[in-house]
């Protein structure tokens, strides 16, 4: 069998012309090297798989070539040239200071340094991941790169130039790495793929790039996996499938959607997507970047920021067309608000819900100054199109997910009429944004099970549907769910956790332990308990043997503490701290007194075996 080589190996650049997407940097070097005008150090920044070793490779290379190319290149002829190429070279050293970040590593690399080359003129130590390397490390270095014997040549690459000491950033040459644009990306992936005979849709490469956010090596990775998922014919359908990438088609869809207005339809666009597994949270951003992107696209001077293939670069156009700018503004502000009171949202789905039926208000008529989140704005019917969509749902092949939801008879549209408004509904918050109404809010959360759209749940009577993401009336929980069961927490109304509740509610739980557990029991309430974040609930302990008994009882403390405090987001966890009064060693006495503290059968052993302390 043929020996397979990942295509980053196989296709790395030899020299800087065949480096992608880093034409000024790779000039610079190339100029250097033509004038003579070698630096002693430099630091090469930027993300990961950007072609920075790469780069330091052909450098060390071109550097030590006898017979340079007119274009600056290095021969790939001569013998040192051969050396290189098969890795034989002693005139280049690689550490890497992530796994290789001790004063002893260091000192290794400063005693090699010393020896001049046989062949060439110059040694190059490229230090990779220099960041990494200890503060110890870094200052038995500093020696050496302020005096370096003159053939050694350093090449500090990181992913963190914050993270490098002002001493060394000094005295290196700076080369800061760009991301590759996916264009770059996409032309190289091509190349690749014409290559090896794989035939392949430019859109696909286009997913793989956009999923490998500027790296080339990651791309030819997502690449590799790619072509042995889908046996050499890459497709736009079988990459989206094998990345767990949403297809932008469903952003092209909501978009359309949102600019009639039907909010219906994107909320069971919303649902197909999240039933496919998608993550909510990626998909509201994945909205808020389709929006920026429609936007670069409505200008001329900006449409070279969208880094998309030609065939969706002129569905972006298409689209950009028919949607006016104020709408963009608007929706991209909704989007980034959503994104910003995601993780405190108690219910993270309707808060989706309700950006989504906003974006849907954006091109009402009567939508005038409030930017589609005043408190002034009344909102309008959202399910008068039901039985459309229902039809358009269920010829969609998704069941009858909708119908029940938004039987017409329902809806009220008479509901609509202005004093329903979010003013008079909710004037004790005026400042709060109504797509979260959840967060902050005391009162408890209307049963979510609401908009559930699901077949098979029941659906509990729509009074006021103008209400939605404005004013929620608590309605009667339709199906009691036993808390035992497995539940997702979003879905619970969850009450809000104060510090002294979460104290309350651990005392009570010491409280109901069995009394075999005595020495613990009375241990428990002298832990200090921590309300953090409004749900998490930190544990403190003394030692690791505490720790371990806790965590052995944290799902019975997760149930109890969930079920007394009613609120499912609740979260114990156990940290260890020494706390400052047990600093003091413990005398023998004391020592036994804890050990049986923990295990009361010690005492018993010790009388039954007739021991005695000293
Ligand atoms: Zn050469």
């Amino acid at each position: 069998m043929e020996d397979y080589i990942v295509s980053a190996r196989k296709y790395r650049p030899s020299t800087f012309e065949s480096v992608i997407g880093q034409k000024a940097l790779t000039t610079t070097l190339k100029n250097a090297i033509a004038t003579g005008k070698l630096a002693q150090a430099y630091l090469f920044c930027g993300p990961r798989g950007v072609g920075k070793t790469t780069c330091a490779r052909i450098f060390a290379k071109t550097i030590n070539c006898q017979n340079i190319t007119a274009e600056g290149e290095a021969c790939n002829e001569c013998e040192s040239c051969r050396a290189f190429n098969e890795q034989r070279s002693f005139n280049i050293h690689e550490l890497d200071a992530a796994s290789n970040n001790s004063v002893e590593d260091i000192r290794q690399l400063v005693e090699q340094v010393r020896i001049p080359p046989q062949i060439g003129k110059y040694k190059v130590y490229i230090i990779d991941e220099v960041h990494m390397l200890s503060t110890a490390a870094f200052n038995a270095f500093l020696k050496t790169l302020e005096e370096p014997p003159r053939h050694a040549i350093f090449i500090l690459a990181t992913t963190e130039k914050q993270k490098i000491l002002p001493t060394i950033l000094s005295r290196c040459q700076i080369y800061d790495f760009n991301r590759i644009g996916v264009e770059d990306i996409i032309e190289h992936l091509a190349s690749v793929a014409q290559r090896e005979g794989i035939s392949y849709e430019p859109e696909a490469l286009n997913v793989i790039a956009q999923k490998a956010d500027g790296g080339m090596r990651d791309a030819l990775s997502i690449f590799d996996q790619v072509v042995s998922f889908t046996q050499g014919n890459i497709t736009y359908q079988r990459v989206i499938e094998n990345l767990n990438v949403l297809d932008y088609e469903y952003y092209f869809r909501l978009t359309d959607y949102l600019l009639q207005g039907k909010v219906a339809d994107s909320l069971l666009l919303l649902n197909n997507v999240l039933n496919k597994g998608f993550d909510a949270s990626n998909f509201i951003n994945g909205l808020g970047s389709h929006f920026r992107d429609l936007l670069v696209s409505k200008d001329a001077a900006t449409v070279s920021l969208l880094e998309v293939g030609a065939n969706t670069r002129e569905r972006y156009k298409d689209q950009a067309q028919r949607t006016p700018t104020p709408f963009l503004y608007k929706a991209m502000k909704l989007c980034s608000d959503c994104s910003l009171n995601y993780r405190n949202a108690r219910n993270k789905r309707f808060l989706i819900e309700c950006t989504l039926i906003q974006l849907a208000q954006l091109t009402q008529p009567d939508n005038d100054s409030s930017g589609g989140r005043g408190p002034k704005q009344a909102l309008k019917p959202i399910f008068n199109q039901a039985a459309n969509a229902a039809t358009a749902q269920q010829t969609a092949g998704n069941q009858t997910v909708a119908t029940k939801a938004t039987a017409p008879q329902q809806a009220e549209p008479k509901q609509t009429a202005p004093e329903q408004t979010a003013t008079q509904q909710q004037p004790a918050a005026p400042q709060q944004d109504p797509a979260s109404p959840t967060y902050g809010n005391p009162r408890p959360m209307v049963n979510p099970d609401r908009f559930q759209l699901k077949p098979e749940k029941k659906t509990p009577t729509i009074t006021s549907i103008s209400q939605l993401g404005v004013s929620i009336r608590k309605a009667k929980p339709v199906v009691e769910t036993p808390v035992e069961e497995e539940i997702d927490p979003h879905l619970q109304e969850n009450r809000p956790l104060t510090q002294e509740g979460v104290v309350a509610s651990w005392e009570r739980f010491a409280q109901q332990l069995p009394h075999e557990l005595v020495a613990l029991k009375n241990r428990m309430p002298k832990m200090r308990v921590t309300l953090i974040d409004n749900t998490q609930v930190e544990i403190c302990v003394e030692n690791e043997l505490n720790a371990k008994q806790i965590n052995e009882m944290l799902a019975d403390i997760r149930r109890f503490m969930r079920k007394d405090l009613q609120n499912y987001l609740l979260e114990p966890h156990v940290v260890v701290k020494e706390l400052e009064l047990s600093v003091r060693s413990l005398s023998r006495y004391e020592q036994y007194l804890k050990m049986i503290e923990i295990n009361p059968w010690l005492q018993q052993l010790q009388k039954n075996l007739g021991l005695e302390l000293d």
